[in-house]
């Protein structure tokens, strides 16, 4: 291994900003601020390699084991060496009763994990030392503050012993000293709270606590490592996809205080509103704390507009300084930072989290204000899925609730959206509600990391206490999901499972409604409605269009679905399913007798009945998609699904067809198929009846010839489903042209289509070359392909691929990404030989995958023409579209350097 320790402070560092895999986004980023000049107290950081070595080979599994585990040696080389530098600029010594240094421990990965891991403060503490402290700061308060701090923390964060006996001690001695809040507490009461701190140490871990300052390093760092296996830390980065990361680094640093009474204080910020975009300083803080205190929830933080009369000097210093940073790092900055009596300084920036609406104002803000390129803004500053939080619903009637009086209570707007769900009060009654398919909303006093799991199986997140930066804003606005927090006005009472405004009480189980973007409180369940889009996101979605190459379709199988997918840009359809036409009351009927007929008489005559339904669905939607191709699947599913299975619905259909309800039920039996996903389906159907095809292909190109007649441009694509070998197509494309030739003589018009075919069964994909023979165009069904290429039927996965992600066996549902080394190269090969033998092949995906982002990127890696997706992720396609391209052009641009 290389260097294991990077240095930063006294205006340089060993390491940058680019190097986030190697420090972590924390330690990297410490590094370019000290090299900048920005005052950073100075440090350390030791690398991810360290972690991972360590977790591997030092012995170390999991949190507060291993108590024996010690650092290698070599390591303990640089870390001295760094240490003494500290020691230098800070000019104190670690362990010295005279001048002490204390230091903090802090944890922090390459991609940003708030709260996930733990950060120990003050460390390097003893009796000499708290002393020592004392006479040089002149105040027995503050040391003594931060000597109770040290203890809880590293007995919680190294030891692993719960808070509560500490926290039960502290409000004990609160208690015996009538004292409200911490700060009303003394000098002699903290030594006297330290005192019973060290007794609750002894107690729980049977012995005294480490007074060795280098013990007590080593126990912090290897504690800090393993954190990284914690349990909260490893459900989170499942949850947000978070892979391929060795571990986490750990930053040493010398401390500066919040916590030295009323000059002193601690806070975080943001360079612009992260919940709509505004450009101001935004955020919170507290006089006389330290660092945790703020997002812990004991004490509400105030907001920092009120800095500025508080500290005038430190607010402008601080308004500056986070306008540089967000100047340089050219993206929205969450900074933390502490006041030492009078002195600025900055602990951690980073890329603020923020909403999907304020990620769109920013990128055309910072645009405008000549921060960053259009090229920039698309692929730093918005994310996917920033759009498809932008798309979420709203409430219906906002106006309504409030006339009826039905707000309980309104509280902090922390993550917009509309959420409602039956109420639960507890994190795993959450997860257990959203196992069994219910929608909850959790209501909590406050979060904590272990309740990430919850909150996430929870349309929305409610606390009563806490501020816009505490645990459930950020975590919340990071999924998108909606927020409440701080809402004082409510009592949760987790005994009794209720929640009341002093009027009205909620139970577990009743149902209300959050607004994250008001922060209102609703009882009952609102309405909710489409999301509203705003001149940014047109604007926004403008200049994505412009680098883009690949096009973006939707899959729409009526006119109102075609119609919002225009609206949010789709240019075509690239799957219209005719089976869901079928389902509806007035044409089931039909569709039963056609498919329970003996013969094909009985046949032809249903679909006589269905035929000017599907020429007035298709014409509606050639009359939306004017001008744009449209890609037209004939009839695909088992017709089992489409037979009635109720006697009522079974003695309808033997009237219609006046035969006997027994001779019916014959039928349907007969018709039973043991695997029906592998049976009688796709263009199997249409091959054994051509007489269905017939119908489909004279409906679709009839309403053609009509919407022509009315003067628009129609292109139809008509799709042959599930060919494995080239002669099914041939057969279905004689049908398909055979009725062309005689609608057109009978409307005496000619209307241009194509007639192409799903690639989803293996076999065509490798006999792409024959099919492309017949086929104008291939649209990659990824569905059934994944389901037939890896052999898992996709209904019953259920009872195996969760564990099979879980175990990291498949990294991701192969349903949801494309599997790329597998399904993609299948995809990549079938579109290569189809376009070898006919070089105008359209290509494009109709799955499930081409609303998929990762799955997106590959496609236009490949060269497909287009992906077609669900309405509501046509922008999100436009925007992996166009990051996918401009990526590419990076790529190109830098092999073409070297
Ligand atoms: P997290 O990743 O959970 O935010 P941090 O390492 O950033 O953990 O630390 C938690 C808190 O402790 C932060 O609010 C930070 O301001 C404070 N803190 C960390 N190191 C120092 C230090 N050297 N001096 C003062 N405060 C610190
Ligand atoms: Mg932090
Ligand atoms: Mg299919």
């Amino acid at each position: 291994m290389t260097r294991k320790v990077y240095r930063f402070g006294g205006g340089v560092a060993d390491g940058d900003a680019t190097m986030k895999d190697l420090l972590g986004g924390k330690g990297a980023n410490l590094a370019e601020m000290s090299a900048a000049g920005l005052p950073v107290p100075p440090g350390f950081t030791i690398s991810t390699e360290v972690c991972r070595e360590v977790l591997t080979h030092g012995g170390i599994t999991e949190q507060g084991a291993g108590k024996s585990a010690r650092l290698p040696d070599a390591l303990w080389k640089e870390v001295d060496a760094a240490l003494a530098e500290v020691e230098r600029l800070m000019d104190a010594r670690f362990g010295d009763a005279e001048r002490p240094l204390l230091i903090s421990v802090r944890s922090g990965a390459a991609v940003s994990m708030p709260g996930m891991m733990d950060t120990v403060l003050n460390l390097g503490m003893s009796d000499e030392v708290a002393a020592g402290l004392a006479k040089l700061t002149q105040s027995d308060r503050f040391a003594w503050d931060a000597y109770r701090r040290f203890l809880e923390m590293f007995a919680n964060v190294v030891m692993g012993i719960s808070r509560a006996p500490f926290e039960h001690a502290m409000d004990l001695l609160k208690h015996e000293r009538a004292a409200r809040s911490d700060r009303d507490l003394g000098a002699d009461d903290l030594r006297e709270l330290v005192t019973r701190f060290k007794a609750v140490y002894q107690k729980e871990t049977g012995h005294s606590f480490p007074t060795d300052p280098r013990e007590q390093l080593e126990r912090a760092i290897i504690a800090v490592f393993s954190s990284w296996n914690s349990d909260r830390a490893v459900k989170y980065r499942e949850f947000q996809k978070i892979r391929g990361l060795i571990g986490t680094a750990v930053s040493v640093q010398a401390m500066v205080f919040g916590n030295m009474g009323e000059s002193s204080g601690t806070g975080v910020c943001f360079t612009r509103n992260p919940a709509n975009g505004d450009k101001e300083l935004y955020g919170e803080y507290l006089i006389d704390a330290q660092g945790e205190d703020v997002v812990a929830g004991t004490r509400t933080p105030e907001p920092i507009s009120t800095l500025k009369d508080r500290m005038p000097e430190i607010y402008e210093q601080l308004a500056a300084l986070t306008e540089n940073l967000e100047r340089h790092f050219r993206n929205v900055q969450d900074i933390e930072f502490t006041v030492q009596q009078g002195k600025l300084f900055i602990l951690q920036t980073r890329h603020g989290k923020r909403t999907g609406r304020a990620a769109v104002k920013i990128a055309v803000d910072m645009v405008a204000e000549g921060r960053v390129s259009k090229d920039e803004a698309i692929l730093n500053l918005v994310e996917p899925a920033h759009l498809d939080q932008l798309l979420h619903p709203h409430f219906a009637d906002e106006a309504g609730y409030r006339r009826d009086n039905r707000v309980l209570a309104k509280g902090l707007a922390a993550s917009p959206g509309a959420g409602v769900g039956t109420l639960v009060f507890h994190a795993d009654d959450a997860e257990a509600a959203r196992a069994r398919g219910e929608k909850v909303i959790l209501a909590r006093v406050e979060t904590s990391p272990e309740d990430v799991a919850g909150m996430h199986a929870a349309e929305g997140i409610l606390t009563s206490r806490g501020g816009m930066t505490s645990h459930a804003a950020v975590v919340a606005r990071g999924w998108g999901k909606p927020c409440v927090a701080g809402c004082h006005d409510i009592v949760i009472d987790y005994a009794n499972k209720t929640l009341s405004n002093g009027k009205v009480t909620l139970h577990e189980g009743d149902w209300m409604s959050l607004n994250g973007t008001t922060g209102e409180l609703i009882s009952g369940a609102e309405r909710l409605t489409d999301a509203l889009v705003s001149d940014d996101f047109q604007v926004f979605m403008g200049w994505v269009d412009q680098v883009r190459t690949l096009r973006v379709r939707t899959n729409a199988d009526t006119p109102r679905d075609a119609g919002v997918a225009r609206a949010f840009g789709a240019e075509g359809i690239g799957l219209c399913r005719t089976e869901h036409m079928f389902f509806q009351e007035d044409r089931i009927l039909a569709m039963r007798q056609m498919i329970l007929s003996d013969d094909e008489r009985g046949r032809r005559k249903a679909l006589a009945l269905l035929l000017p339904y599907q020429r007035d669905d298709f014409a509606a939607i050639f009359r939306i998609m004017e001008g744009l191709p449209v890609t037209i699947r004939l009839l695909d599913p088992p017709l089992h699904e489409f037979l009635p299975h109720e006697p009522r619905q079974q003695e309808d259909v033997a009237k219609a067809m006046q035969m006997s309800v027994e001779r019916l039920r014959s039928r349907i039996t007969l018709m039973h198929e043991s695997n029906p996903m592998l049976g009688h389906r796709g263009c199997r159907l249409g091959i054994t009846h051509a007489e269905i095809t017939e119908m489909q292909a004279r409906a679709i190109l009839e309403a053609a010839c009509i919407v022509k007649k009315e003067g628009k441009t129609v292109m139809p694509e008509i799709m042959v489903p599930l060919v494995g070998i080239v002669a099914e197509l041939t057969h279905q494309k004689n049908v398909v042209d055979r009725v062309a030739k005689e609608v057109f003589a009978e409307q005496g018009i000619v209307v241009e289509y194509l007639v192409g075919t799903m690639i989803e069964v293996p076999r065509a994909a490798l006999a792409a070359e024959s099919i492309a023979e017949e086929a104008q165009f291939f649209s990659f069904g990824t569905n059934d392909l994944t389901q037939l290429t890896l052999g898992f039927s996709r209904d019953d996965v259920g009872s195996f691929l969760p564990k099979y992600i879980a175990a990291g066996i498949y990294a991701d549902d192969p349903f949801k990404t494309l599997d790329i080394a597998g399904v993609g190269q299948l995809v990549k090969l079938a579109k290569d030989r189809g376009r070898a033998r006919r070089p105008s092949l359209k290509v494009g995906i109709c799955g499930e995958h081409g609303g998929d982002p990762r799955s997106i990127a590959f496609c236009a890696e490949i060269g497909l023409d287009y992906v077609s997706c669900s309405p509501f992720r046509v922008p999100i396609a436009r925007l992996a579209a166009g990051q996918a391209a401009l990526k590419s052009r990076g790529i190109r641009e830098k092999s073409g350097e070297a």
